[in-house]
C-alpha cells in the first residue's frame, strides 16, 4: 500500500498517512504536494498521481489517542537502534537476534520489558541465563515505547519511498545502510 509523508507546515514530519486520508485532505485543500509516486492511480472516472510527500497549509488537529507501537520484530530493533544491548555495538539486521532478558524457561515473558535487542555472540554467551548470572550487564532497560508520530516514521524508513529521504534527513537520525 502506497503511503503519503505528511509534512507540517515548517516541512517537518508529522506522519504517514495512507493514500485515501491524503487524497481527502488534498481534496479539503489543506495541503500542498511536494513531491508525487510516479505510478497512476486510476480511479473510476478519472486518474491521478499519488501523492509521496504532502506539507499542510494550516495546523490540523488530528486524533490525538495514543496508539500502541506493535510488538514486532523490526519494531524492537527500532527501539534498540539495532544496537546489541549488551556488547553496544551495532550490527545489521542478519546478525541481530532478540534476548529473553529472563529466559523463558525461567519465567520470563515475550514483553517489551523482556526483550533486548542482542548481537549473536553475546546471545549466545549469555544462553539461558539471567544477565546477573552471565555477569553481562544490559546498557539500557528495555522499555516499551510510547507513541509518537517520529518513532512511528522511524519504523516505517527502512521502507520509506527514495522520495522522503530529503524531507526526513534534517529532522531523524536514519538507518538505512542496507
Ligand atoms: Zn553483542
Amino acid at each position: 500500500m502506497e503511503m503519503t509523508l505528511l509534512l507540517n507546515t515548517t516541512y517537518e514530519p508529522l506522519r504517514v498517512v495512507n493514500w485515501k486520508k491524503a487524497i481527502t485532505l488534498l481534496c479539503q485543500d489543506k495541503v500542498e504536494v511536494l513531491e508525487f509516486y510516479e505510478r497512476d492511480i486510476r480511479g473510476v472516472t478519472i486518474t491521478f498521481k499519488l501523492p509521496s510527500v504532502m506539507r499542510l497549509l494550516k495546523v490540523v488537529k488530528f486524533r490525538s489517542t495514543p496508539r500502541a507501537v506493535k510488538f514486532s520484530r523490526i519494531n524492537i530493533f527500532t527501539r534498540d537502534k539495532y544496537t546489541c544491548q549488551y556488547c553496544w555495538k551495532k550490527f545489521r539486521t542478519e546478525d541481530l537476534t532478540f534476548d529473553h532478558v529472563v529466559p523463558i524457561a525461567r519465567g520470563g515473558k515475550k514483553t517489551w520489558e523482556n526483550i533486548a535487542t542482542a548481537c549473536w555472540r553475546c546471545n549466545n554467551k549469555k544462553s539461558g541465563r539471567t544477565p546477573a548470572e552471565a555477569h553481562m550487564r544490559l546498557k539500557k532497560k528495555p522499555e516499551k515505547p510510547r507513541w509518537n508520530p517520529t518513532l512511528t516514521i522511524m519504523i516505517g524508513i527502512r521502507h520509506a519511498p527514495n522520495s522522503w529521504r530529503d524531507y526526513l534527513y534534517w529532522h531523524m537520525e536514519l538507518d538505512m545502510d542496507d
